[in-house]
């Protein structure tokens, strides 16, 4: 006995332990700080948010609000070409939705604002004429054409294309004069080779040799628009970014990105790259797939918290993380460490999602403020699947009780209007008439009875009670429970499987069944006298 209570008080000593040690190494490394972290996400807006930019998002969001500094959105929209206006207000709209609100914003504005990047041009024009003048950029008069051909040339060899810094190294003269022949031209920075490794808060030291790979990159093009490369550092420094962390797609840009702050002499922030998302079967991600955004997710009755863990659950960041714990947002937050995130790909397993959503909705069933949520949610998606179809009006007391009985029964709100729990909604359409069982006597006969019994008999009309007065029903017709069954199911749910018959007559409650078996009744006296 003293050996269990003392290895328990062990057990609550160390939890508690645990708990103090986040905090306190939560407040040490926040005071030990000159300035307050700032992180952002900066997505293009080419289309609706996806898993990967959620999982970018949701990552910056954990890390900013458990060192209590900033979570930044920014759109960057430099590439026009490739823009899609509406994803302009979707991407702010749905970090809403999924709980992780930034704290600046194209919406909120901010000290670093505008945080659109073409409302921010004169910015990069001015930093581009910097860089032209301290030697490290220089202005690129290669045609297209040329372009196209030396690419196609190093395809030919065998060779990764890439750009041969023609234009590095041309006379005053010879620029004035293309100038003044109006060529056009673009800004290229002049890549220069990095010893060092790129120390990645992530993947450790990642060694860079882009200059010998790449040729200098274009940083701002002839249509007066920066590239990605530019438009990106100054707005970090800018809006003082403190620690970058992005898909590890971007990281092959980051050595050139350290260079243009050692250029434009300024301090570079600390970055890490999430590894990818695959699916669970280890393919790449494709747009085409529609359960690839996360608007997919929120018209499918999914909550952003089970999403949230999903992603968590796959991509780590914490310490003694339970794989089917539903964590709180909260807890996500104290719990995070970037010194957790896990480095190898991330394989998403849509059960998981399906079973943390499971948990969210019984959890949430069970406290009634959310409880009265659901129900609101549940009747407006009623409204638009059933439009006016709603079996005597379906009312929030019956909405909330159906709630309780699907626990377990079902992963979303949104299966509740499936087709297959239709008849909870609306009256079955006659034609599942034609599917009685055979019975050996009239169906008629026995409906009638039934109406009769459940009318003057059957008290309550609880499971039990219903229950019991079918089996007498079944006891003067000579009927087995199974036949009775069949036919309680089929007239009053136009089902042939379900629910137990007890459950069902409870929930659709006494005037409904009353009302269905009435119905049946008149439709089938009426193909009898037609008969
Ligand atoms: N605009 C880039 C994107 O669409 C941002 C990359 C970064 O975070 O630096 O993902």
């Amino acid at each position: 006995m003293a050996r269990i209570l003392s290895t328990y008080l062990e057990t609550i000593l160390s939890q508690s332990y645990k708990q103090v040690y986040r905090v306190l190494r939560r407040r040490l490394s926040v005071s030990a700080k000159k300035y307050e972290v700032r992180v952002r996400f900066a997505p293009s807006p080419t289309g609706q948010l996806h898993l990967g930019g959620l999982r970018t998002a949701l990552y910056n969001y954990l890390f900013a609000k458990s060192q209590n500094g900033k979570f930044i959105l920014r759109l960057e929209d430099t590439d026009q070409s490739r823009l899609v206006p509406e994803a302009i207000n979707s991407l702010e709209e749905i970090l809403i939705w999924a709980n992780i609100p930034p704290d600046e914003s194209p919406r909120l504005g901010g000290p670093g604002g505008p945080y659109v990047q073409s409302e921010r041009l004169q910015h990069y024009q001015k930093y581009a004429q910097i860089l032209l003048q301290n030697g490290a950029a220089y202005k690129c008069f290669c045609s297209s054409k040329r372009l196209t051909w030396l690419r196609n040339d190093a395809i030919r060899r065998k060779e990764t294309p890439k750009y041969d810094n023609r234009c590095r190294d041309l006379s005053s003269a010879k620029i004035e004069k293309l100038e003044s022949g109006r060529t056009p031209s673009c800004i290229r920075f002049k890549l220069e080779p990095v010893n060092e490794p790129l120390q990645d808060l992530i993947y450790g030291p990642v060694a860079c040799n882009t200059a010998e790979i790449e040729g200098d990159p274009v940083i701002f093009k002839s249509d007066g628009f920066p590239t990605y490369h530019l438009a990106n550092v100054i707005d970090d420094h800018l809006m003082g970014i403190t620690h970058v962390l992005r898909g590890v797609e971007w990281q092959i840009s980051t050595p050139k990105h350290i260079l243009l702050y050692k250029a434009l002499g300024w301090e570079a922030p600390r970055f890490g790259h999430l590894p990818l998302i695959l699916n669970k079967d280890g393919s790449k991600m494709s747009k085409r797939q529609r359960d690839v955004f996360v608007d997919y997710y929120r018209a499918n009755g999914y909550f952003p918290l089970a999403l949230l863990n999903f992603i968590t659950s796959s991509g780590g960041g914490f310490e003694d993380q339970e794989h089917n714990t539903l964590y709180s947002l909260d807890d996500l937050v104290e719990r995070f460490s970037l010194s957790h995130l896990k480095k190898n790909s991330c394989r998403l397993d849509i059960l998981k999602l399906q079973q943390f959503n499971r948990q969210h909705l019984e959890q949430s069933i069970k406290n009634p403020t959310l409880l009265s949520r659901l129900v609101t949610e549940l009747h407006n998606k009623l409204k638009t699947s059933y439009q006016t179809s709603l079996s005597g009006g379906v009312c929030e007391e019956y909405v909330s009780q159906v709630l309780m009985w699907s626990e377990g029964r079902v992963t979303s709100l949104q299966d509740l209007v499936l087709p297959e729990f239709s008849y909870l909604w609306v009256r079955p359409d006659h034609h599942f008439l034609q599917n009685l069982p055979p019975l050996t006597v009239s169906h008629v006969a026995v409906l009638e009875d039934m109406h009769e019994l459940f009318t003057n008999g059957c008290d309550n009309f609880t499971k039990d009670a219903t229950v019991k007065s079918l089996k007498s029903l079944g006891e003067k017709f000579g009927l087995k429970m199974p036949a009775i069954m069949k036919l309680v199911r089929m007239t009053v749910g136009g089902i042939k499987e379900g629910p137990p018959v007890g459950e069902l007559l409870a929930l659709l409650g006494r005037e409904e069944v009353l009302w269905r078996i009435s119905h049946a009744l008149s439709i089938l006296s009426k193909h009898q006298t037609s008969t």
